[in-house]
């Protein structure tokens, strides 16, 4: 955590919660947020898109933010099934998670497409959490950062900034096993991210950009995490769907 970037707690409910769940969980969280009046950090959830309507009116004006967990390269068209960012920036999302690991395993996307992704969403006005990490097996063979340094080069496109964009690593063999790297570990992987952005972006605007960890965080983890020098926030996937647990990670930002 830096004394410059705020931290950014964002919630990845995944393909989880009916209308009712949603609510309840959006409404423990706005509640929470509301008692809390300041807090050192932002919040934002991003559930399915057939929630995103719902939970928008849940989180309006109460300083929550509303994302969404992926979306379209166009802005209209023949694209049975898809929501472009114009349509959820429509809805009231800020933000929109693109490449998460899910997305680019069970639908094949490139990096070339997560970085169309990307542009189609900042071109939107919305900001691009942009998803890069390594399998375990190229962890296991050692390639973990030339992985990394090959997603940043491909995914974030070169008008990124430190606002219309964020970039959450997340070590795919961490995403909701309980696992998770050591301190050490994701500090150096955040670290070479920046650097790799600076080359992208520019020094200035990588030195603003949030780079968020995603991968088994939970409350009992969250703080040392969190306190890393290069780590400005967390995407968080299980412990997103328990009002207490997600709130308690925010808190761990003071
Ligand atoms: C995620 O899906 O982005 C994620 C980090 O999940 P979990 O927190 O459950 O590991």
């Amino acid at each position: 955590m830096s004394s410059t970037r705020r931290p950014l707690i964002a919630g990845n409910w995944k393909m989880n919660g009916l209308v009712a769940d949603g609510k309840a969980l959006a409404s423990g969280l706005a509640a929470k947020r509301n008692d809390a009046g300041e807090v050192a950090f932002d919040m934002l959830v991003c559930p399915p898109f057939t929630l995103v309507s719902t939970i928008g009116a849940v989180v309006s004006g109460t300083g929550i933010s509303l994302g969404a967990q992926d979306c379209h390269t166009a802005e209209a068209g023949a694209h049975t099934g898809d929501i472009s960012p114009q349509m959820l920036k429509d809805l009231g999302c800020e933000f929109a998670i693109v490449g998460h690991s899910e997305r680019r395993t069970d639908h094949g996307e490139t990096n070339d497409l997560v970085r169309a992704k990307a542009e189609a969403t900042i071109a939107a006005g919305i900001k691009a959490v942009i998803c890069i990490g390594e399998t375990e097996a190229e962890r296991d063979a050692g390639k973990t950062f030339d992985i990394v340094r090959t997603q940043v080069q491909g995914s974030v496109p070169s008008n990124a900034t430190a606002v219309n964009s964020v970039v959450a690593y997340e070590p795919v063999w961490a995403i909701g096993t309980g696992r998770t790297p050591t301190t050490d570990e994701v500090q150096e992987v955040h670290a070479l991210i920046r650097n790799e952005l600076a080359g992208i972006v520019g020094a200035e605007q990588a030195e603003g950009m949030r780079l968020l960890y995603g991968g088994s965080m939970k409350p009992e983890n969250a703080k040392e995490l969190l306190a890393l020098a290069d780590v400005d926030g967390g995407l968080i996937g299980g412990a997103s769907l328990k009002i207490d647990d997600f709130w308690a990670i925010g808190e761990c930002c003071s």
